[in-house]
C-alpha cells in the first residue's frame, strides 16, 4: 500500500478493506504522511490507543520513494534525475514562476512516439511510470525540499495519454485536496495527439483540467514527417476530436506549436495553423525550437520567431510567445532524456 498512489477516499476504503478501520486512522496517516518528510504512525495521538494498528499499517506501507540521483542547476531553472527502484532515471524540471513553482514531471521512461525534434523520442519507450513514481516527482519537490508548488505540467518524458490509467490516477492523487491539493485548472497535460486518449478524457468530462496538444505543423505531409502519430491520427481527426472536448468557462485548450527553422515557419505554416484552430477554443503557444542532441533541425532567430508570432495575430489568433527556460541544460519540451547519461541500467 502506498499512500502516494491513493486519493484519500481510496485510502479510507484500504482501511476498512483491512483493518476494519476508516477515515479516523486514514486521515491520521494521510495528515502524518503529507505535512511531515518522515513520520512515525505510533506517535500519531490518533493510534495512541491501538499501537498493534500502527505496526501493522507500517509493516504494509510502502514508502519507498524514487531516490534524487541528479541535479543541474542553470540560472533559475533546475532539472532533477530520480533514480527509480529497478535502476532506470527519469527527469523532472523545476521552473520558478514569480510566488511558486511549476514541477514538469514524466510520465513513462522513453517515449514511443517518435518525434523527431525531441530528445525522448529517439529512446524509444523502455517502461511506463507507476502512479506512485509519477506523484513521487511532485511529492519530494513539495513535501521534502518544501517548495511552493502550485502548477503541474506533463510535458516530461512520454506521452501521458499512452500512459492513460496510471496519469488519470495521479492527477486524481495530485489534485486531492487533503494531501498535495493542486487543483486541475492548475494541471496541464500535453499530448502530442493521441486520439482515444484524448477521447477517454473527454468522457472523464474534468472541464478544468488544461489539455495542450502539441501540433508543431498544421498540414498532415509535413506533421507526419515530424511526429509519427499523425500518421495514425491525422489532422482531420485530432480537429473533430479537439472540437467535442469539455472545458470549464475561461478554460481553453493549448496548441504548442514549435517553431523550427525553414521546416515550419513559413508564411503558409502560419496560415494553415490559423486555419486548423479556427472556431476551436484554443491559445496557441509559440516555442522558439531548442535543438537536441544531434538533431537535423535548426533554433530559430529571434527575429524569425517574431515574424511568426506577428503573422498569427494578424490572422486573429490568440498566441503567446513561451521562453524556453532551462535551454542549455536541455530542461526545455521535448529535450529530457539522454542529457546526463540518460536511463541508467538499461
Ligand atoms: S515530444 Fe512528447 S510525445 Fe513526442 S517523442 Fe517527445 S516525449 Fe514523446
Amino acid at each position: 500500500m502506498n499512500p502516494l498512489s491513493l486519493t484519500y477516499d481510496q485510502l479510507v476504503e484500504q482501511f476498512q478493506r483491512r483493518y476494519g478501520r476508516g477515515a479516523f486512522h486514514a486521515g491520521a496517516l494521510y495528515r502524518a504522511f503529507y505535512d511531515r518528510p518522515v513520520f512515525d504512525l505510533r506517535q500519531a495521538p490518533e493510534f495512541s490507543r491501538s499501537p498493534e494498528l500502527a505496526q501493522r499499517i507500517a509493516r504494509d506501507l510502502d514508502m519507498r520513494l524514487p531516490e534524487v540521483s541528479g541535479r543541474i542547476q542553470e540560472e533559475d531553472v533546475t532539472k532533477l534525475q530520480f533514480r527509480l527502484a529497478d535502476g532506470l532515471t527519469v527527469e523532472t524540471v523545476l521552473i520558478p514562476m514569480a510566488h511558486h513553482t511549476t514541477v514538469c514531471v514524466s510520465c513513462q521512461v522513453g517515449c514511443r512516439m517518435g518525434c523527431r525534434f525531441c530528445q525522448t523520442g529517439q529512446m524509444g519507450l523502455l517502461r511506463q511510470l507507476s502512479v506512485d513514481e509519477i506523484v513521487a516527482q511532485v511529492f519530494v519537490v513539495k513535501v521534502h525540499i518544501g517548495l511552493d508548488v502550485r502548477n503541474v505540467v506533463f510535458m516530461g518524458m512520454g506521452e501521458p495519454l499512452d500512459n492513460f490509467d496510471a496519469v488519470v490516477q495521479a492527477i486524481a492523487v495530485l489534485s486531492d485536496q487533503r494531501g498535495l491539493n493542486i487543483a486541475k485548472r492548475h494541471i496541464t497535460l500535453s499530448t502530442a495527439g493521441w486520439v482515444p486518449g484524448i477521447e477517454r478524457l473527454a468522457a472523464l468530462n474534468w472541464p478544468q483540467l488544461k489539455l495542450a496538444v502539441s501540433l508543431n505543423a498544421a498540414d498532415d505531409a509535413l506533421r507526419s514527417n515530424l511526429m509519427p502519430v499523425n500518421r495514425r491520427y491525422g489532422l482531420g481527426t485530432l480537429r473533430a476530436v479537439l472540437e467535442g472536448y469539455p472545458l470549464a468557462r475561461g478554460n481553453v485548450l493549448l496548441v504548442e506549436y514549435v517553431l523550427i527553422r525553414d521546416v515550419n515557419d513559413r508564411p503558409e505554416d502560419a496560415r494553415r495553423l490559423a486555419r486548423f484552430v479556427t472556431e476551436l477554443p484554443v491559445r496557441v503557444n509559440l516555442i522558439a525550437y531548442n535543438p537536441r542532441k544531434a538533431s537535423p533541425f535548426d533554433a530559430p532567430w529571434p527575429e524569425e520567431v517574431e515574424r511568426f508570432r506577428r503573422a498569427l495575430v494578424d490572422l486573429g489568433v490568440f498566441v503567446r510567445l513561451r521562453g524556453a527556460k532551462g535551454t542549455s541544460i536541455r530542461a526545455a519540451c521535448g529535450q529530457l532524456g539522454g542529457a546526463s547519461g540518460g536511463p541508467v541500467g538499461s
